[in-house]
């Protein structure tokens, strides 16, 4: 089991960020309204999330270490479902098996919490704690057993900044929760989590750039866009600044990335590319469902609707701001 658990973490983390990510996920899915996360040494020394959501019931907590035990998924629309971000079952299990867990735990009906802790693949303490509603997770020791990752790991700046961006999208993707991430002690990333994305987008880009930003929204047959642009003049040289999040997962798709910039028209230069946020809303569906889980690439039926409405909506918001 511990074999299998090792080759699934292959493919659902591989690399700090990728804990970050499934942690926070986790913890969005259990309704918590404040994430702080907090690392040491880009994550290989210390990842812990703590959340104030619902929390784990005590005796469910051994099966959220055992792999597809919890599994949401019906069926790979599912992966787009709007309800829940973890669908697999997968993320805990894997993660316990590439490095020590610490879970600690506590529902609103429990008199007390409950600590279990996976060390070297074993469960090492598993029992009652004093603990506050909600639940912390602390990862030690990542990829201990596994060199070939760590050695495949790029430099830590680059991995703390993968970090950072990871919780850049979670915080574009749902703005009523308030999200902290710390490196080292020091504040890196703080969202006030009151639902508003310009201020979110304050965090992100910077506030001037965000203050500047123009809000818009549409929808046509399929789908409804709404978020924030960037004025022409305030562009990057990359189009990954343009945030693109689908059922409140950030995404890749050129096709909408294009869809956005054509929207722009010739008031972007050639090479640039406009920054701000898109939430998309659309049937799970419509999403392709050969992509990949862990790939953000995907691919939409309808596409042409969508891309039409979007540089329509753009294209439109831009003349009435008379730019
Ligand atoms: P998935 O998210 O795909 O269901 P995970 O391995 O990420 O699988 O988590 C397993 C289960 O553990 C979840 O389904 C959930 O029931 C529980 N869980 C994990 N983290 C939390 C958390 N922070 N708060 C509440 N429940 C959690
Ligand atoms: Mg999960």
């Amino acid at each position: 089991e511990l074999l299998a658990n090792q080759i699934a973490a292959g493919e659902v983390i591989e690399r700090p960020a990728s804990v970050v990510k499934e942690l926070v996920e986790n913890a969005i899915d259990a309704n918590a309204t404040q994430v702080e996360i907090v690392i040491e040494n880009s994550g290989l020394d210390l990842i812990k999330v703590i959340d104030n959501g619902q929390g784990i019931d005590q005796a469910e907590v051994p099966l959220a270490f055992v792999r597809h035990a919890t599994s949401k998924i019906q069926d790979r629309h599912d992966l787009f479902n709007i309800m829940t971000l973890g669908f697999r079952g997968e993320a805990l299990p894997s993660i316990a098996a590439v490095a020590d867990v610490t879970l600690q735990t506590r529902t609103k009906l429990a008199d007390t919490g409950f600590l279990y802790q996976v060390k070297g693949g074993q469960v090492a303490q598993e029992g009652p704690t004093v603990g506050r509603f909600g639940t912390i997770v602390a990862v030690r020791s990542l990829f201990y057993n596994t060199p070939a990752r760590l050695k495949y790991l790029k430099k830590p700046q680059t991995e703390l900044s993968l970090m950072v961006e990871t919780i850049n999208h979670l915080a574009m993707a749902y703005p009523n929760v308030a999200l902290t991430l710390s490196h080292n002690g020091k504040t890196l990333v703080k969202t006030p989590g009151n639902g508003d994305l310009r201020q979110v987008l304050a965090v992100v880009y910077d506030r001037k750039t965000a203050e500047k930003m123009v809000a818009f929204e549409g929808a046509s047959g399929h789908f409804k866009v709404n978020g924030y642009l960037s004025l022409p003049e305030q562009t990057r040289s990359s189009r990954s600044y343009f945030a693109v999040l689908v059922n409140h997962r950030f995404v890749k798709n050129f096709s909408v990335s294009n869809a956005i910039s054509a929207g722009y028209g010739s008031k972007l230069m050639v090479g640039r590319f406009p920054i701000g946020a898109i939430n998309i809303e659309l049937d799970p569906l419509l999403v392709d469902v050969n992509v990949h889980p862990q790939k953000a690439e995907i691919r939409l039926s309808e596409e042409g609707e969508l891309t039409e409405l979007i540089t329509q909506v753009i294209a439109n918001r831009l003349r009435g701001e008379n730019l």
